[in-house]
């Protein structure tokens, strides 16, 4: 099981406090039709229909599969936090295109072509965070779910708590935002 949250905000107590996870990039849209296509023949003995395949910036959950559209969404947000799960979802997607829920027909495919099988819902990043903390030195800035009692900037104090770098509540949210 891979580690679903970054940086659990107890362990950030004295001690510093991680930099916020940077831009990474993503496969390009081009190369998930290509791997579409290579799972298709691979797993599917070419049986899926050809599907419109996007990024969306707005989804909370990882991805999904919209029937109506014929379309795959692969949310950005949920892959900048964990980009080795691409193709994981991908494959998720696929089994969508014929199966539009998670029953035992679904469970079998994801299993036979490994890809995972999410009981419930598709993983998302429900916790939006409520806090947003800033390094007084370097500005950079630390949203974070709960609030924070004794943390520093990770870039300017490295592995132990430093007072100098003590991080600064910048913003507040009475509710979860959604950005
Ligand atoms: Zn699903
Ligand atoms: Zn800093």
């Amino acid at each position: 099981m891979r580690q679903k949250s970054p940086s659990p905000a107890n362990l950030e107590l004295f001690t510093g406090v991680e930099p916020p996870p940077q831009r990474v990039e993503l496969p390009s849209v081009d190369e998930l039709y290509r791997m579409y296509g290579i799972y298709n023949r691979e797993y599917f003995d070419n049986r899926l229909p050809p599907v419109k395949i996007s990024y969306s910036r707005r989804m909370m959950a990882a991805g999904g599969y919209y029937p109506t559209q014929r379309e795959i969404r692969i949310s950005t947000r949920y892959h900048h936090h964990f980009p080795d799960e691409v193709y994981d979802t991908l494959k998720h997607e696929m089994i969508h295109v014929t199966n539009f829920r998670h029953d035992a027909a679904f469970k079998c495919t994801a299993r036979r072509i490994g890809a995972s099988v999410r009981a419930n819902d598709h993983p998302s990043l429900h916790k939006q965070p409520r806090f947003v903390y800033v390094c007084p030195r370097c500005f950079t800035e630390y949203p974070r779910v709960k609030r924070l009692r004794m943390a520093s900037c990770g870039r300017c104090s490295g592995k132990k708590f430093d007072e100098r770098f003590k991080l600064v509540l910048k913003q507040s949210f009475k509710k979860p935002v959604e950005p």
